[in-house]
């Protein structure tokens, strides 16, 4: 698998599903093709000649390559980056039914050792084998989650164990702090048994819903966070939060053929997502971009992610695209998505520890006061 010359801090693939039994009856056609040795697509059909068109982006997973190939490949490289004390952030892309889900392993059912699990779990493995050494070497770690679902622009916990209504979140803004969750559930997790159990629990308490792509399909974001912090002998603190987002499907309203509140809520999801995209691309100073302000606040989805895209974060995205012909206006208005993020540049700075910074600058102002004693 090759990998296309960019930033370290903003990695984009994309990963194109098998055949779903659906577009097997449908009698659908390939159109997508992987350029050999390349990490480039070409979308071609008979009938969509007009649509002939070649993408490049750090990694392209075909239908062959498996759970663990994606993983080793994209995401564990990225992973020791939180204890160095960035922030990372996974994002799966793409429509209703193009395998976000499958991809990020959202809905995990306990079994560790199954070729089929996706990131979030294999991900929290090595965390804890990590974890496991810095406590050998004295370290202090302290690990919680989180479970989020973003509906609808209302924030859910997930981890409540409280009714939906009952579960209801409120993003704040702390100038000290950065983003804070009013009433989200932090659950400590010392084992991946712990972690499995709150993923488990989160996933069964999403919202799903039936749309003409898909039978079940998720309708909202899901939002899975794990806090790190790590306390060094030395008494060093570091700092770092994941985010791993099972994005709601990227389908316009239209195709959904939704009415209703079927229909709001796919004008609700594409809002979101149309915010995260220019918050992306004014990252990469393209469009959207007003004089160097990245517009954030325009959904809670890019409220949310705000300390954790762009700044002192790590970002991966995935977009998920089918490979049938019948998909193939969902499959470029992906492409072109992904292809507009991949032109992020962040810079990412670590994480201080917010004490540490404050004795810093209490200290700076004494050498600055004693400075001008001496010159009085
Ligand atoms: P989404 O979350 O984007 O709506 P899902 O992850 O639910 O889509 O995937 C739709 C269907 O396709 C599921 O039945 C899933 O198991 C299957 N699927 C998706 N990606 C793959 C893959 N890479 N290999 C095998 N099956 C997959
Ligand atoms: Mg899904």
């Amino acid at each position: 698998m090759a990998s296309a010359n960019a930033s370290d801090c903003v990695k984009v693939a994309i990963r194109v599903r098998p055949f779903v039994q659906s577009e097997l009856t449908r009698g659908c056609e390939n159109i997508i093709e992987k350029t050999p040795d390349q990490p480039q697509l070409v979308v071609k059909g008979d009938s969509y000649s007009k649509h002939q068109d070649c993408y490049t982006f750090n990694d392209v997973y075909t239908p062959e390559d498996s759970q663990l190939e994606i993983y080793n490949t994209s995401v564990q490289p990225i992973i020791g980056k939180l204890f160095e004390g960035y922030n990372v952030t996974i994002l799966a892309y793409g429509q209703t039914g193009s395998g976000k889900t499958y991809t990020m392993g959202t809905c995990f059912e306990g079994n560790w050792d199954n070729p089929c699990t996706g990131i979030i779990p294999r991900a929290l493995k090595d965390i804890f084998v990590s974890v496991k050494e810095l406590k050998e070497k004295s370290c202090e770690v302290t690990m919680t989650c989180s479970f989020m679902e973003l509906y609808q622009e209302n924030l859910y916990d997930l981890l409540s164990g409280k009714s939906k209504d009952q579960s209801l979140c409120e993003i704040r803004e702390d100038s000290i702090k950065g983003i804070i969750i009013a009433g989200l559930t932090e659950q400590p997790i010392a084992n991946s048994t712990q972690a499995a159990q709150c993923l488990m629990e989160g996933g069964s308490n999403r919202t799903v819903g039936a749309t003409a792509m898909n039978d079940v399909s998720s309708r909202s974001h899901a939002i899975f966070t794990v806090n790190l912090k790590v306390k060094s002998e030395e008494g060093g603190t570091t700092k770092a939060k994941f985010h791993l987002v099972d994005l709601a499907g990227s389908e316009r309203s239209k195709k959904t053929k939704a009415t209703g509140t079927r229909f709001r809520e796919g004008v609700k999801i594409n809002h979101g997502l149309l915010a995260l995209g220019n918050v992306i691309s004014a990252l990469g100073g393209g469009t959207g971009t007003t004089g160097g302000y990245i517009s954030y606040r325009d959904s809670n989805l890019t409220r949310l992610l705000q300390d954790s895209l762009g700044g002192n974060s790590v970002t991966l995205m995935i977009a998920c695209v089918s490979p049938a012909d019948y998909n193939i206006e969902e499959t470029l208005s992906t492409l072109r998505y992904a292809d507009r993020a991949k032109k992020i540049k962040n810079k990412p700075v670590k994480n201080l520890d917010s004490n540490k910074v404050e004795i810093q600058r209490l200290k700076d102002t004494i050498r600055d006061l004693r400075a001008s004693l001496d010159e009085a």
